[in-house]
């Protein structure tokens, strides 16, 4: 079975692919000024785009939004019909690490629970030569959030994303590759549980009987379940932060 498209089957029904929320959206939008009908945003990652509706429901800018499933970006492109949004979002099947575009042509990158894809400095500093001069960008990245941590959930981070650092070390990475940061926050608890991992473990019975109990199936809800419950056990130690940073 391939597992690519299991991957896209398990996740294109659900809102968001990561942790995320509306709030959070809205909360860095807050951090950048002049967002007016001439606003270029391009969204990278957008997944099925519950936050670009959300950036084109709470500004009156124009988005582009790349992602590289064109079966995700169906999904926004309905979602956008429907709220009426059709007319200021954009789509486009790219990779976020091949980007086509011409140089300073946006002046916002958003990006959520997306970058780690291909690193958080690769995209910072691959990215910035898109945006204008004084442009900005938002993003969100996995972040310790305290300085130690228990063993165990070291371990099973750093072999996920080997990246994951704390948010001072995060602030140093976006000023070296040429942004002043604004603001960060850290994503609540029900970024994850509530938007994320609840829709996912909702549908794994269905999802696995669906599929008549295959193996590739069962592993791929237990990477899944794995994930939620270490989520559960060791959040105090981390989250999602979203880094609000000026070129
Ligand atoms: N921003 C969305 C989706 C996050 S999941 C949300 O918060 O809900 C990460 C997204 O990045 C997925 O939609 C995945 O298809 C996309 N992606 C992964 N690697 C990519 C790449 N190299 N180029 C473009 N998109 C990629």
């Amino acid at each position: 079975m391939d597992i690519l498209a299991l991957i896209i089957d398990y996740h294109k029904d659900n809102d968001r692919q990561g942790p995320g929320s509306e709030e959070a959206t809205i909360k860095a939008l807050g951090y950048i000024p002049c967002l007016n009908e001439k606003t270029q945003i391009l969204d990278i990652g957008c997944g099925t785009g519950e936050q670009t509706i959300t950036l084109a429901k709470n500004t009156k800018a124009q988005i582009t939004a790349v992602d590289m499933l064109p079966q995700f970006l169906e999904k926004l492109r309905q979602k956008a019909i429907e709220n009426g949004l059709a007319g200021r979002i954009e789509t486009k099947e790219m990779l976020m690490d091949r980007l086509t575009f011409d140089e300073n042509s946006f002046d916002v990158i958003w990006s959520e629970g997306a970058v780690y894809n291909i690193g958080f400095e690769k995209g910072l500093c691959l990215w910035r030569k898109y945006l204008k001069e004084n442009g900005y960008i938002a993003l969100s990245e996995i972040t310790w959030l305290t300085d130690t941590r228990p063993e165990e959930i070291e371990r099973y981070w750093v072999d996920q994303y080997p990246e994951i650092n704390t948010i001072d070390n995060k602030l140093s990475v976006i000023r070296k590759c040429g942004y002043d940061p604004v603001g960060y926050f850290a994503l609540d608890d029900n970024c994850w549980t509530d938007n994320y991992y609840k829709p996912l473990m909702d549908k794994a019975e269905a999802f696995l009987k669906m599929h008549n109990n295959a193996d590739e199936v069962r592993e791929l809800i237990e990477e899944h379940r794995t994930e939620s419950v270490m989520y559960d056990r060791f959040k105090e130690y981390y989250s999602y932060v979203f880094y609000i940073a000026k070129k």
